[in-house]
């Protein structure tokens, strides 16, 4: 599939539908192909735009997906009407063509024991998920290195790496030169939503493109980290967007 992409204050995004981009990865993992697959976000951009690392690493993943609804407003703010495709939704479909096929996949990220019992929970909810890799997202750099060669050694199709952005991407980078045949997912919180510790925003608010404001009520402290990085975001996109139609 040609990618189609589109940048967003520098960083391109993928303008795919949620169904085509699953498509996209079950096309790779049937081919036997690894991947980086980034689910981005307006704090991503921000971050990216300080952190030349991790900036060119988003740029460098395979597939980058509209994660949230101020990725969609800014395209929507460029004329473009794109689905928004929340990457813990994106994951679990993507466990489901794993369940399916028979991908094994790993789990790595977030504390021990939410970890753990996210694995109980997924296994409960895909039967015929084969969970290869369970491991927590507390490690040195010294434990990089042992985790990289166990991942090595059972090499699952798929990891869903739970460490919060940008550490997960920048880990996913470091290693996945090494793993060509495994397709790699930065998916945050997840572990802690599929554990059932942390609760999603009920449904209505998810389809109003509420949920961060849902999850900032909850957890006060995310109120440094979107604003004003949200607001901001939105405005220096619009003037990326002037800029463009004036040529
Ligand atoms: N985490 C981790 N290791 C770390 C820091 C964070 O495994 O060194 C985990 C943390 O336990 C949580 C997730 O990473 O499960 C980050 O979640 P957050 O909601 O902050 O991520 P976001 O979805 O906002 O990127």
């Amino acid at each position: 599939m040609q990618r189609k992409k589109e940048p967003v204050l520098g960083f391109g995004v993928d303008l795919y539908t949620f169904e085509d981009s699953l498509q996209f990865v079950h096309q790779c993992l049937k081919e036997n192909k690894g991947m980086h697959i980034v689910t981005i976000n307006p704090e991503m951009i921000a971050l990216g735009r300080k952190n030349d690392e991790f900036g060119r690493v988003i740029n460098e993943a395979d597939l980058v997906i509209p994660d949230g609804v101020g990725v969609k407003l800014a395209l929507k703010i460029k004329g473009i009407n794109q689905e928004n495709i929340p990457g813990i939704e994106f994951s679990k479909k993507l466990m489901s063509i794993c369940e399916l096929e028979g991908f094994t996949i790993g789990l790595l990220g977030a504390k021990e024991e939410v970890v753990q019992q996210a694995a109980k929970k997924l296994r409960e909810e895909h039967e015929n998920l084969n969970i290869t890799y369970i491991r927590n997202g507390y490690f040195d750099e010294q434990e990089e290195d042992i985790i990289l060669q166990e991942l090595k050694a059972i090499a699952p199709r798929v990891v869903f790496v739970a460490l919060g952005a940008p550490k997960q991407e920048l880990f996913i980078s470091k290693i996945k030169s090494e793993m060509p045949s495994t397709v790699f997912i930065g998916v945050g919180g997840s572990f802690d939503v599929w554990s059932g510790i942390v609760k999603r925003a009920p449904e209505w608010w998810q389809k109003l493109g509420l949920e961060w404001l849902y999850r900032t009520l909850k957890e006060p402290a995310r109120f440094k980290r979107i604003f004003p990085a949200l607001p901001l975001f939105l405005v220096r996109v619009i003037i990326e967007s002037i800029r463009e139609k004036l040529g």
